[in-house]
């Protein structure tokens, strides 16, 4: 190990001690007779102190010259210091740099000269030096943690489904063509069917974090055309069942992210609300009474417009269910009500801002999927290798999907889904 600890592992109970520093020169003040470096790594930012009258002249001549933005290692001993960052500051024996940064600097990770968010993504190995940029990264490590927790303690097993798929999810144009040896591949868009083909395999409960694919032309501030899905399967449950889970989950993993990213979410400026379970329940024919407000000219049968959800929204104020919605603008494999084949047992997860997850008790009988399949328009050829998991045995079951960038930017009220994954997808982004 070149270090011996994080800058903020150090206290100014360690006075006296001699300690190795890692990081990158952050700032340089020169006050003539007084030199300070700032040196941060992930976890803050420590200030090296140089009296240069009493240091050895190589030493300071060294520091002096040190460009921004270097990799250095500094060895020193701690000294309280009331007014430096944590309390204490490093009077240095040894600097040295490991990796001289070029300038001028394409970014200023310090944030005192600001940059648009494409500026940062292009480069984002930069960006994510920021105090700021880094915690949300951070925070996402721990959404997806704490997700794994919970659905593991709720018996959950992770499974890993094909990303190279032949046929399309929901049908529809939003997929990506690629070429498959001498046939033509997609991206898949969600791992739906093979989540629920795994109900079929008896594995009873499953879950998968992984990216999906939508070759959709939005160009939104909560689109991504690669994000990162988390989806669910349970079988011997309803619609019901799920939404009780899901909502649980959404409460967890706040719960546990304002317990673990404390500093994380001091440098972002946020205060987390846990939402309090149950969520409020709303229909689809609630939705859009309240949605007409907006949009007057809102038919039932319609899908709800950015408008209308934000509208909604504003009315409830907390993360909400809308259920019940028609049948004919949800997928193929939602079960409709028995009694009311016009809507289905199908739900969406809305944070006052957007929708955050869609789930669905699923059709579990071959016939009526079929039969849905082709009323939809789409040829049940294709789907063979998903509907003969429906012929041999296939327990009803329920599911949902939740966009882990929309948990992330609704939880931290971030305005870009973009910041919210590290090298974001979009009609005009595939690199870095
Ligand atoms: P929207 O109507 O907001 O475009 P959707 O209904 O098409 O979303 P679903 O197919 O229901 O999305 O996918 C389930 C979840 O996956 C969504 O609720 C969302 O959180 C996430 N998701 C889907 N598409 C995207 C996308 N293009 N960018 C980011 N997240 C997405
Ligand atoms: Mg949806």
């Amino acid at each position: 190990m070149m270090r011996t600890h994080y800058t903020s592992e150090i206290t100014s109970e360690d006075a006296g001690k001699e300690v190795v520093l890692a990081g990158w020169l952050h700032e340089v003040r020169d006050l003539g007779g007084i030199l300070f470096l700032l040196l941060r790594d992930r976890e803050g930012i420590a200030q090296i102190t140089i009296v240069t009258k009493k240091s050895d002249p190589e030493l300071v001549n060294k520091a002096r010259k040190i460009p921004r933005e270097s990799v250095i290692v500094v060895r020193g001993s701690v000294k309280a210091e009331p007014k430096a960052p944590n309390g204490y500051e490093i009077l240095p024996t040894h600097i040295d740099v490991l990796s001289k940064a070029e300038s001028p600097l394409p970014l200023d990770p310090t944030g005192k000269v600001g940059a648009d968010l494409d500026t940062r993504l292009d480069v984002r190995f930069m960006d994510t030096r920021s105090p700021r940029t880094f915690s949300i990264f951070a925070v996402r490590h721990h959404v997806m943690l704490a997700t794994r927790e919970f659905l593991t303690e709720k018996g959950f097993i992770e499974i890993t489904t094909p990303k190279i798929v032949a046929a399309a999810t929901e049908g529809g144009t939003a997929l990506f063509p690629l070429s498959y040896f001498d046939r033509e591949a997609f991206l898949n868009q969600s791992p739906q069917l093979f989540k629920q083909m795994m109900m079929a395999g008896g594995f009873d409960r499953v879950f998968e974090i992984g990216p999906i694919f939508r070759a959709e032309e939005h160009d939104t501030t909560r689109h991504l055309n690669e994000a990162t899905s988390i989806d669910i399967e349970q079988s011997f449950v309803t619609h019901h069942d799920v939404m009780g889970l899901l909502e649980e989950l959404v409460a967890y993993v706040y719960e546990k992210v304002s317990e673990r990213c404390e500093r994380n979410l001091r440098t972002l400026n946020i205060e987390l609300d846990i939402p309090k379970t149950p969520f409020v329940k709303i229909t689809y024919d609630e939705a859009i009474e309240i949605a007409r407000d907006v949009e007057p000219s809102l038919e039932w049968g319609e899908d709800l417009t950015t408008a209308a959800e934000k509208r909604i929204g504003e009315e409830i104020g907390e993360h909400y269910f809308i259920v019940d919605w028609p049948t004919s603008i949800k997928p193929y494999y939602s079960m409709p009500y028995g009694d009311k084949p016009e809507i289905c047992k199908s739900f969406d997860l809305m944070h006052p801002k957007m929708e955050l997850a869609s789930g669905a008790q699923r059709i579990h009988e071959y016939g009526l999927l079929k039969k849905r399949i082709e009323e939809q328009g789409l040829n049940p050829d294709s789907f063979d290798f998903y509907l003969q998991a429906f012929r041999y045995g296939m327990p009803p079951h329920a599911g949902w999907g939740m966009g882990v960038e929309r948990l992330l930017m609704t939880m931290l009220d971030l305005k870009n889904i973009r910041e919210c994954i590290l090298f974001p997808r979009d009609r005009r982004r595939v690199a870095p």
